[in-house]
């Protein structure tokens, strides 16, 4: 791949509801040089959803067709959907760009296998399982059933949290937010003096 070796990507991982799609938006927002990975997925777009903006929507037989012909990095089963990474725009915005991914924690542990992608792994958590239901339930873009699909993941998807490099709870959103602000300028530096001194 070749890009600009300071560029970085972020992953940011949560259970279902636990804040992360509000922080992520928030990180591109202030940070001009980040770009949002739009992943591809066979889910039914939400209302409020546009597609190419929040994801590629796209049918099963497309992208069946996407996995035959390798063209994700990863990709995984989630809630009976399917949800990808294409390799050709990750490889494209990594050029000009650093990447936020907001994908779940097999979607992490296969571009983990990639050793020449300079990940750095967030696990955000809610508060406590209350918390996390009620949010579920807010955000009102879910049937009930939906809702207790998600609900009940939790206690698999918090299984994985080892895997990160960062574990934040996310009990009050700017707070979070700043957390998640400080571990990108830390590495963002980290990785511009590394390549200055093997230059
Ligand atoms: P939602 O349907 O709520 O938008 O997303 C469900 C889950 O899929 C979230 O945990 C989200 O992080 C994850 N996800 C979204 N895109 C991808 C992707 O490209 N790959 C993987 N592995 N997970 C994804």
């Amino acid at each position: 791949m070749n890009h600009d070796e300071n560029n970085i990507m972020v992953i940011l991982s949560s259970p279902s509801g636990a804040g992360k799609t509000t922080i992520t938006k928030k990180i591109q927002q202030k940070y001009r040089t980040f770009k949002i990975s739009v992943s591809h997925t066979t889910r039914k777009p939400r209302s409020n959803e546009v597609d190419g903006v929040d994801y590629h929507f796209v049918s099963h037989e497309k992208f069946k067709k996407f996995i035959d012909e390798g063209k994700f990095y990863e990709y995984a089963k989630i809630f009976d959907n399917f949800y990808g990474t294409s390799k050709e725009s990750v490889d494209e915005t990594i050029k000009k760009n650093d990447i936020i991914f907001d994908i779940d924690w097999q979607g992490t542990k296969q571009l983990s296998k990639f050793k020449n992608l300079k990940l750095i792994k967030i696990y955000l958590i809610p508060p406590n399982k209350d918390e996390l239901k009620q949010r579920l339930i807010k955000r009102n873009q879910n049937s009930p059933q939906e809702v207790e699909k998600r609900f009940k993941a939790f206690d698999e998807d918090i299984k994985h949290w080892e895997d990160y490099d960062y574990v934040i709870i996310n009990k009050n959103l700017e707070n979070c937010y700043k957390q998640i602000e400080n571990i990108i300028s830390i590495n963002k530096k980290k990785s511009i003096n590394f390549f200055q001194t093997i230059e």
